[in-house]
């Protein structure tokens, strides 16, 4: 045998070496990524007993969610709806307020201070359930091996039974634009401007181009949404994106659909914008800042799928089993898988999988998600659109109620939208509901409860409803589908 002698340098080493390869930390359960989807999982991990560890690249917990996406976007829709129905709403009140003005750096403080609240509290859970916090950047070295590389340069190792990854998404672009960040921006730093847009060109009518055109609508910018489907929010029901259209161009928002978009350029202060509308003629956009919305893409660089077999599809979203499953012991969850790219949706996967990991059986119905559009007036929707009961040949009825028939939405003023309730024609139970109007985002769930049930349209229109609310109209509605016995229409 050949004799081997080390230096005690070498010694040293070879034991780092060692240490690093045999001793390595180990936990249960591994999650990959810090939003909604993964820091709920950690803690439901936490809460069933698994020794658990969060891997989060980024300095702050919560994700796109919390750090770019719900919680600031809500933070600016909320600042500048007071501002709004400070200048244009109050005088009908009999309220007289002169000079308002918007002090625009504090706005966005503001938004940066509940952001901050946000992820601090998330930090706070993390403790509390005692959850190992990695900051870093998480790769599989194979399927049960991870290794975080610090900002600091260094390497961490670790052995994990299991591992969740739930890496979320990014804005996705178009081929021929390039996002400068500056003047031609995404959602990210549409949340952080130093300036209001003069003319805000928005690419995308969808869930963000809306929301936040509806933000910089508010201040006073020009706000020009340019959407390549036939209605804004197309995925939605029809009716929704149909009323939506109507309200936010009354207060100044302008809409160019069916266009497609061939150009975008910026040139010192202006981004110019070329689209082709259903004519095939050309459309001529100028604008200061142009905000591309067309979706978001899942994130996966640099995460080592190969060494773990976890593949993708031809979206690059992870492909999972019914069970989330996306390889040995490996599950996948939120925005980086196929379904809706919504926080509760990532969050009821989280649930499901530290559940399945546990031998319990979960269960979650996709098709009772609900989805809102924070505009004002809000739109809310849950089960099935017309459109797709057509589609699927399932027989149904319709029941409407209008907010200028509740006497709720009349003392607020806040007329606009209905309440559309669509029932089984024979069973009566209730298959859609797609809201448009004040505080839909809160009455949804109403609608989710009920159907999560297999509630009739009946059922709740017998139903006691707290008078004046606006939930009568979610009643209202199932009334008028039951047999078209709406009381106040
Ligand atoms: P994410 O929240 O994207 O989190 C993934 C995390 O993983 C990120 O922090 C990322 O840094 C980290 N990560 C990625 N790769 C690695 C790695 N290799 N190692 C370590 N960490 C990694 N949804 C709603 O339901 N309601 C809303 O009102 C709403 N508003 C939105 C507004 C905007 C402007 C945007 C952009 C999105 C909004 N969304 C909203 C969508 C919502 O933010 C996402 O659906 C949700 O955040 C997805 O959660 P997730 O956990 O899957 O991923
Ligand atoms: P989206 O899918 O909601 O909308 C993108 C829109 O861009 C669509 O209407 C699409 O038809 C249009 N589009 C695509 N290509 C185009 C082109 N070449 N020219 C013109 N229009 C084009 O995506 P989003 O608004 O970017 O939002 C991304 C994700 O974030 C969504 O999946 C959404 O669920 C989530 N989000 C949710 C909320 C919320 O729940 N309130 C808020 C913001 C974002």
């Amino acid at each position: 045998m050949a004799k081997v002698t080390f230096t005690t340098e070498k010694c040293k080493t070879q034991y780092s070496y060692f240490r690093k390869n045999f001793f390595m930390q180990q936990f249960d359960v591994t999650i990959i990524g810090s939003g909604p989807g993964g820091y709920v999982a950690a803690i439901r991990c936490a809460q069933l007993g698994f020794k658990t560890a969060l891997i989060e690249k980024y300095n702050t917990l919560g994700g796109t969610c919390l750090n770019v996406g719900c919680i600031p976007s809500k933070a600016l829709l909320d600042s500048s709806e007071h501002y709004y129905n400070a200048v244009h709403k109050f005088s009908a009140h009999g309220i007289t307020v002169k000079n308002v003005s918007v002090d625009f750096e504090q706005m966005i403080k503001r938004k940066a201070d509940v952001v901050k609240q946000t992820c601090d509290g998330i930090n706070f859970l993390m403790k509390k359930n005692k959850i190992t916090v990695l900051n870093g950047h998480g790769t599989f070295v194979d399927g049960n091996t991870i290794a975080v590389a610090k900002e600091d340069g260094s390497n961490e190792k670790f052995k994990t039974t299991h591992t969740i990854i739930a890496t979320g998404s990014k804005p996705s672009s178009l081929p021929f634009i390039n996002i400068d960040k500056k003047k031609i921006i995404t959602s990210t730093e549409a949340l952080s401007l130093k300036e209001i847009p003069k003319h805000l060109i928005i690419i995308g009518g969808g869930v963000i181009g809306l929301e936040l055109g509806s933000v910089y609508a508010r201040l006073g910018s020009e706000v020009s949404v340019i959407e390549f489907m036939d209605s804004i929010i197309p995925t939605m029901d029809k009716a929704l994106g149909k009323e939506l259209q109507k309200v936010l161009s009354k207060e100044g928002m302008k809409f160019y659909l069916q266009h497609k978009v061939s150009e975008v350029t910026a040139k010192g202060k202006d981004v110019m914008v070329k689209a082709t509308d259903a004519k095939n003629a050309v459309v001529d956009f100028k604008g200061d800042y142009c905000l591309v919305a067309v979706g978001r893409k899942p994130y996966t660089e640099n995460l080592g799928l190969d060494k773990a077999e976890v593949k993708v599809d031809e979206r690059g979203r992870i492909i999972t089993d019914e069970h989330l499953k996306a390889a040995k012991n490996i599950y996948a969850i939120g925005d980086v898988i196929k379904g809706a790219m919504l926080a509760h949706k990532a969050e009821e996967e989280g649930i499901y999988v530290a559940e399945t990991i546990a031998g319990q059986k979960p269960h979650i119905n996709y098709k009772l998600i609900p989805g809102v559009v924070y505009t004002w007036p809000e739109v809310a929707a849950v089960g099935y659109t017309e459109e797709e009961l057509k589609t699927i040949g399932i027989k149904y009825k319709t029941g409407n109620f209008p907010f200028k028939a509740s006497g709720r939405a009349r003392a607020s003023m806040d007329t606009d939208g209905f309440v559309k309730v669509l029932a089984h024609a024979e069973t009566d139970e209730i298959l859609g509901v797609h809201m448009i109007g004040p505080r839909t985002a809160d009455m949804i769930a109403e609608a989710v409860v009920a159907m999560e049930y297999r509630a009739s349209a009946e059922d709740i229109a017998r139903m006691s409803h707290a008078h004046p609310t606006f939930t009568e109209s979610f009643k209202e509605a199932c009334l008028a589908a039951t047999e078209n016995r709406a009381l106040h229409i």
